[in-house]
């Protein structure tokens, strides 16, 4: 059932390749995204389940028409700290029906694909999807949650993320036990809805403390 289907069992279809030139802009404020996270220790060297080292966290920016459509997003296993036109796939749709994501690059995208695309598409308004691992915020039991422990997110994933956004009228989540999703008008959006969150979960814990 596509519901549950694990990101990385999608078929990649290739889309003819996209004119890397329109994406300079895209690629160039990702970068910079990725360095400004990086230095706030929320996208933090990891060892995943098959034992490689990778930076946790991923990104993704919707194209505009003249772009070609769609939305670029980090590939896995890149260094999300050093980006490059080369670290970022252009997704093109996915088909949930056949399981098949159209694309454009030579790596997969993130394992958070399906939730920036269920984003992009819930909310007309948000163009960048980010995913962090935050502790602090982590632990604030005030903001919204997933309920199960997911590190691939599956469409049913996908859509429990943009459910909780829409209820909670929000545009941050906790990925229970694991991270957070952010959506934002822009990049300056989502670290401000990060910082503010964090900010607030720091007063919340020591609060607790008390
Ligand atoms: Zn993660």
């Amino acid at each position: 059932m596509t519901g549950d289907l694990d990101p990385f069992s999608y078929k990649l279809v290739k889309h003819p390749e996209v004119d890397l030139a329109l994406l300079q802009g895209p690629v160039g404020q990702l970068a910079k995204l990725g360095q400004v996270l990086w230095s706030m220790n929320v996208i933090p060297w990891i060892k995943d389940e098959v034992g490689h080292f990778r930076t946790a966290g991923n990104m993704a920016m919707r194209l505009s028409a003249a772009q070609g459509g769609g939305f670029i997003m980090t590939g896995t296993e890149v260094d999300k700290a050093n980006l490059s036109a080369h670290s970022v796939v252009v997704v093109h749709a996915i088909d949930y029906k056949k399981g098949e994501m159209i694309i454009a690059g030579s790596l997969r995208p993130s394992r958070e694909v399906i939730i920036a695309d269920r984003l992009f598409s819930a909310f007309p308004d948000m163009h960048v999807m980010i995913h962090v691992h935050d502790g602090t915020i982590l632990l604030n039991a005030d903001v919204p949650t997933t309920q199960k422990v997911s590190w691939a997110a599956t469409l049913r994933d996908g859509n429990e993320v943009v459910d909780l956004m829409k209820q909670h009228a929000v545009r941050l989540v906790n990925l229970r036990d694991h991270g957070q999703v952010i959506a934002g008008k822009d990049v300056q959006d989502c670290l401000q809805t990060l910082i503010r969150t964090h900010t607030t979960s720091l007063q919340h814990l020591q609060v607790c403390q008390v």
